[in-house]
């Protein structure tokens, strides 16, 4: 991917603005483990930002976003997290229900939907998980019914993120009675603030509460809230997956580049540096995040000039290298600093290495995208199911 002299320009605007209005109290803030950090306060940032026009920044205009190249998209991405800003809180509607929408959802989804996604108005969940469906997703056994001019909705969803903030949940939902895997499951917008709906926190290793169990039980949303048709939710929901594994990626691995450069300043500071195997993992790891971004932007480039979303294979590959890459960071991490760190709670390597061991885990289990790799890139037969 090449950057032009005009995208350089853009490149400096955004990080003379960020300097200039990324509050000093906030730097650094809701990173890995950390998500409950100053909610109110990155929830008003994020509002900031969008309102100066640095959110959405690929999507159409008349959507709230900004036409802008994927090239920009990256710069934004590098500059973010260059300048410590913290983290966003819109990131499940912005990446993963924005672009959903923009390639399946009706004129009306889109006008009704978009622009308070871009405008930081309305915050989304992702609702597909539940206790009998992870991996093994196209088991989902929630419910969703017509009832007159509402889709009424009975089951359970789990370790929904951000649940608990969010306005609107975009659920995978079974609407043809007796169907079985991935046929009649249909992908509808439901609003979160309602009778019908009850969210639990549930306590991580790191002692917060970033997702949680959701009920529904008799939840409603208006007949027009689906994207796709009835029974088409596989199709919608495999998408959004793409999204989450290829573009949205982008703002991680360079708030990973961050990290590293913190941690090498650390053992740097700590005398760690003279462990010669500690530095040969340092040194791993920077080689690791520089095949990361080489692998990121050429497969994205290369998407993005077929009109593409990240896809398939490759999205799956960039999902394993990251998710390990961080996995193996929060390991470092605890080593470099030592038993310190492993007494400490507040710590906030501690928190980045046990929140990091779902890096393996949500978006898709590290085994499952070996599975997605053997079949589509490789071409093997598909594994049988247990
Ligand atoms: C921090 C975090 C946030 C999350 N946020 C959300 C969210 O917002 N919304 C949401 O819907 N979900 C969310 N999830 C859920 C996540 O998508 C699931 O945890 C994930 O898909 C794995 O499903 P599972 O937990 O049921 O594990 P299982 O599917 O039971 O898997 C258990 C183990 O078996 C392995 N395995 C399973 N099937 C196979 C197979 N066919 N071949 C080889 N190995 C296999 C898995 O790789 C895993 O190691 C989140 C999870 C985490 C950890």
């Amino acid at each position: 991917m090449q950057f032009s002299p005009e995208d350089e320009e853009f490149r400096g605007r955004l990080r003379d603005w960020l300097a200039a209005n990324v509050p000093p109290e906030l730097r650094g803030a809701g990173g890995p483990g950390r998500e409950h950090e100053a909610f109110a306060e990155r929830l008003a940032w994020n509002r900031r930002l969008a309102a100066a026009g640095w959110t959405c920044l690929g999507w159409p205009a008349e959507h709230g976003g900004h036409d802008e190249s994927l090239a920009r998209q990256v710069i934004f991405h590098e500059e973010y997290a260059r300048s410590d800003a913290p983290a966003l809180v819109t990131v499940v509607g912005e990446e993963l229900l924005g672009p959903t929408l923009i390639a399946f959802g009706t004129p009306e989804q889109k006008r009704r939907f978009l622009p308070p996604i871009a405008a930081v108005e309305e915050l989304w969940c992702q609702g597909y998980s539940e206790p009998g469906a992870g991996s093994d997703l196209a088991s989902v056994s929630t419910t969703a019914v017509p009832v007159g001019e509402e889709w009424v909705i009975t089951g359970q969803k789990v370790w929904t993120s951000l649940a608990h903030v969010a306005d609107w949940c975009f659920v995978l939902a079974r609407t043809t009675p007796g169907s079985r895997r991935s046929a009649g499951l249909s992908y509808l917008l439901v609003p979160m603030r309602q009778a019908g709906i009850t969210v639990r926190p549930i306590t991580q290793l790191t002692g917060t509460s970033e997702f949680n169990e959701v009920f529904f039980d008799g939840a409603r949303t208006p007949i027009g809230n689906i994207v796709g048709e009835p029974g088409d939710g596989w199709r919608i929901a495999m998408a959004t997956l793409e999204f989450e594994r290829g573009v949205a990626m982008l703002g991680k691995q360079v708030g990973f580049r961050r990290e590293l450069g913190d941690l090498a300043a650390a053992a740097r500071r700590t005398g760690a540096a003279a462990d010669p195997l500690l530095r040969d993992r340092l040194a791993r790891a920077w080689i690791g995040l520089e095949v990361m971004r080489a692998y990121a932007l050429d497969t994205l480039g290369e998407q993005a000039d077929e009109g593409l979303a990240n896809k398939g294979a490759e999205a799956s590959v960039l999902k394993v290298l990251w998710s390990r890459w961080h996995r193996d960071l929060g390991e470092l991490a605890m080593d470099v600093h030592g038993a310190a760190s492993m007494v400490d709670s507040d710590d906030a390597w501690q928190r980045l290495f046990l929140f990091s061991r779902a890096d393996t885990i949500y978006g898709g289990s590290d085994e499952i995208q070996r599975n997605i790799i053997a079949t589509r890139a490789l071409r093997l037969p598909r594994p049988a199911r247990p």
